[in-house]
């Protein structure tokens, strides 16, 4: 084959290339080191010498021709394919954004914290303490002495070493008893353990206490502050009753029900037909108690009330199965936010 001829082969493959792989193929095929125009060339060493010069120089353009081609072909190629990219990559700027879902407090979060609120607010301070108890602060120091028949009224996790997992947040009370003197007027919120688990109640959960001691404390402001916290809590002018109950850190002692606010007392589902809920347990704090602590019980009075702030959520947003705030479901959860 010619010089010429193969050149124009090359030129028409370059031209008819329509990828930079195709292209390489090309090049390889007449500049590689087996390339017709590369073979072509050593063969010149075969000719007579006075012949070399010229087929020498005609080779080379060749060459140089077919080397030119193909960059520019590459060029165009890598110009073309830029293109393409542009037009199919088109961002509609007009297109709505995509949007974040936000997350959103826990149901209990924000029950705790609207409770804080309302106390903050009256001049309470919210104090926490260890989840873990010594048997002491969790049940002697609130005048249950060991073989005490009321401690079967908490089902206890009992640990290692006399400790236990906390029944309630009392112990906290009394760690504060312990270091302050009165005036004291405190909350206690935390998370508190007992072994039982179905529709209303859950292993852990979480309890509000309150204790105020002072000079001259009575029932009455026991009264008046646990009517005016269910009032604010539910923001409504529900109906508040108290019935005599027995609890062995407190004498007397009385338990609270508020009025539903789903049925405003007609009898629900929320409140199984009743028309009252039961929100709390409360009291006058227990003579023994204050003096275990080191408090003068002849000169101080307190009260003490308590209640789970998961139930009192459940009852504020209508949930009938307590485990349902505890199972992480966001299709529950976010109905919250
Ligand atoms: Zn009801």
């Amino acid at each position: 084959m010619d010089v010429d001829d193969i050149r124009a082969e090359a030129l028409s493959a370059v031209s008819a290339s329509d990828s930079p792989e195709r292209l390489d193929e090309v090049r390889v095929e007449y500049l590689g080191k087996k390339g017709k125009l590369t073979l072509l060339a050593r063969s010149l060493r075969f000719l007579d010498p006075s012949e070399r010069p010229a087929a020498g120089a005609r080779n080379n353009a060749a060459k140089d021709a077919v080397v030119q081609a193909i960059e520019a072909r590459r060029a165009a190629l890598t110009a073309e394919q830029l293109a393409r990219t542009l037009s199919e990559d088109v961002v509609d700027v007009t297109l709505p954004g995509r949007r974040q879902n936000p997350g959103s407090l826990h149901p209990i979060t924000q029950t705790m914290r609207r409770i804080e609120d309302i106390f903050l607010g009256a001049g309470y301070g919210v104090v926490t303490g260890p989840e873990i108890e010594d048997d002491y602060h969790n049940f002697e120091a609130l005048n249950l002495p060991p073989h005490h028949p009321a401690r079967t009224m908490w089902d206890t996790f009992y640990l290692e070493g006399g400790h236990v997992l906390r029944t309630h947040t009392s112990p906290v009370q009394v760690r504060v008893m312990e270091k302050t003197r009165p005036p004291i007027r405190i909350i206690c919120p935390g998370r508190v353990f007992r072994r039982e688990s179905d529709l209303t109640h859950t292993p852990m959960f979480h309890q509000v206490e309150g204790l105020v001691v002072d000079e001259g404390i009575s029932f009455a402001d026991l009264k008046g502050t646990v009517v005016g916290f269910v009032r604010r809590f539910y923001d409504k002018e529900v109906g508040v009753r108290f019935r005599p109950s027995y609890f062995p850190f407190t004498e007397p002692s009385a338990e609270v029900d508020a009025q539903c606010v789903h049925c405003e007392g007609s009898g629900c589902r929320v409140c199984s037909g009743t028309g009252w809920v039961e929100v709390m347990g409360c009291g006058m704090v227990h003579p023994n108690v204050l003096r275990m602590s080191g408090i003068d019980a002849e000169r101080n009075t307190g009260f003490a009330f308590g209640f789970g702030a998961d139930r009192l959520a459940a009852f504020y947003f209508g949930v009938d199965d307590l485990r349902l705030f505890f199972d992480n479901d966001v299709r529950f959860l976010s109905q919250f936010s």
